[in-house]
């Protein structure tokens, strides 16, 4: 039998359904494949008892023709979606073994469809970071390696652990979130696809919030259309996020393969970067000339306050960091480290339960929310955003229906290599995905090259709001291009 991890999800679905094999073997063949990989730090917890029961309940409803849109698809979920009765850290120590009492929005409907738990997977603590050096856990490793070395890479982040198990096989998809760039840029790193959907297309509830007016989920996939397929089951409207919206989710896999012919392609002048390495220009060149060989008109379009992305983000992203993770005080969830009163109580508690990027962030989002700074710091930031919105809809307006820009400043980077004393050396990776977050928009990372060490490469596409068809159909160009990547499985 082929290997049931090398499939795709599509693949995978077809084969359920003709009954080439079963729910409980694919699950299987996953869950063995994530012991022999252990060694990628990927999952945080594996969930294989669970897995088996949900794969045995899909493998029966299939038999009665009930299987679902995801019946029997095993998917790995990054630790900082709510999961009932499943340990769910947010790879923080402070939320200790926590285990909810109720299920997150996204992962309730991926259940709906039929899907299998195989584990939680790793992710930066609290979803600050751009490597996965940050989780409690320790870092994941990226199945990826430089030619002829044995360098140890970080996967990207902060949904690292998504983008290492989906790229080495270790589920057939998983979630991710993105507030910054955490869904395109390790789907970039691990030479995957990875989409953001537009701000409020899928719901925020129960998935642990980092900064809320810029958390959106989305999935990782090998494929443009698994990442279709996934995103049809996580999208839609929920009472209980009120910035979801009441909104069709439409048929997003069959926008793939759709035709590109007339779509009219920006190319924002601000993205491309004194100092930004030739294959990154040569790949996004490379990735424009495909999408008009396929018909698309490439116009270029000015993004002006791009340049002011990436320390507004650096503002409101921190701001609400420090009001949303103001819960965690040792009263209401997870770990507890007494004192002689209360105040001493939650001093202690946050002092051991935070790693040190996560106590960055509330101390920056503290000063730039005080009486005083507002002004100078939050407002102005706010104002900022705004700008760049409008630089968008302005684009928008004169015709452009999507935009390409590379994912990346670059390729994947060794452990340890980044994270030394400038943070700000870190933040740089989101250059290119940060701006789509602060205007709401869906963005899509999909694999198109790999550089001269051999580490894939990613071009980013931005829709219109709730144009999320046309990156799938767009991205799907891409690919075929492109081909797929996928890396030697070293760890085996
Ligand atoms: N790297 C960015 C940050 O650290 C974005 C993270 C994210 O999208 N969750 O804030």
């Amino acid at each position: 039998m082929t290997d049931l991890t090398s499939l795709t999800l599509a693949e995978a679905r077809d084969g359920l359904a003709t009954k080439s094999f079963t729910s409980v073997e694919l699950t299987d063949a996953h869950l063995q494949a994530m012991e022999r990989a252990r060694v990628l730090n990927a999952y945080v917890l594996e969930t294989p008892e669970q897995a088996r029961a949900m794969a045995r309940a899909a493998d029966d409803k299939i038999a009665k023709g009930e299987g679902g849109p995801l019946g029997g698809i095993p998917l790995g979920i990054k630790d900082l979606f709510a999961t009932k009765g499943v340990r769910t850290t947010a790879c923080s120590k402070i939320l200790d073994d926590f285990k909810p009492t109720y299920e997150s929005t996204v992962t309730s409907q991926l259940w709906r469809d039929g899907a299998v738990l195989l584990g939680k997977l790793n992710n930066d603590e609290f979803a600050m970071g751009s490597s996965n050096e940050t989780s409690c856990f320790g870092p994941v490793v990226n199945p990826w390696r430089r030619n002829g070395s044995d360098t140890k890479l970080v996967p990207g982040g902060s949904s690292g652990g998504s983008a290492s198990a989906v790229a080495a096989g270790l589920c057939l998809g998983a979630t991710g979130t993105d507030t910054g760039g955490s869904i395109r840029q390790p789907a970039a790193f691990a030479g995957i696809v990875g989409i953001k959907p537009t701000y409020g297309r899928c719901s925020r509830w129960g998935v642990v919030a980092f900064a809320s007016s810029l958390d959106q989920a989305g999935p990782f996939a090998r494929t443009v259309r698994d990442s279709a397929i996934l995103l049809r089951s996580m999208a839609g409207h929920d009472p209980k996020d009120t910035t979801s919206v009441n909104r069709e989710v439409p048929d997003y896999e069959a926008a793939v393969g759709r035709s590109i012919k007339g779509l009219k392609i920006g190319i924002p002048k601000e993205y491309r970067l004194d100092g930004m390495p030739a294959e990154i220009e040569k790949l996004w060149t490379q990735g424009a000339e495909w999408l008009k060989a396929a018909g698309a008109e490439l116009v270029e379009v000015s993004l002006p306050h791009t340049k002011y992305a990436l320390p507004a983000y650096y503002i409101v992203a921190p701001a609400e960091a420090s009001s949303n993770l103001a819960r965690y005080d040792g009263v209401r969830y997870g770990a507890r480290v007494p004192g002689n009163n209360i105040v001493e109580m939650y001093e202690n508690t946050r002092a051991a339960g935070f790693g040190a990027e996560v106590r960055r962030r509330v101390m920056i989002g503290t000063y730039v929310l005080s009486a005083g700074y507002y002004d100078a710091y939050y407002l102005r930031a706010q104002k900022v955003r705004t700008l760049i919105k409008k630089d968008f809809e302005d684009c928008f307006a004169n015709g452009v229906h999507a935009i390409l820009t590379p994912a990346t400043p670059s390729a994947a980077f060794g452990i340890g290599e980044k994270a030394g004393a400038d943070p700000v050396e870190m933040y740089l990776n989101d250059i290119f995905t940060v701006t789509v977050n602060m205007a709401g928009l869906p963005g899509i990372a999909v694999p198109a090259g790999k550089d001269a060490q051999g580490l894939p490469l990613g071009l980013q596409l931005i829709g219109r709001p709730f144009d999320e068809e046309t990156l799938f159909s767009a991205g799907e160009v891409i690919e075929q291009a492109a081909g797929r990547f996928t890396p030697a499985k070293w760890w085996e």
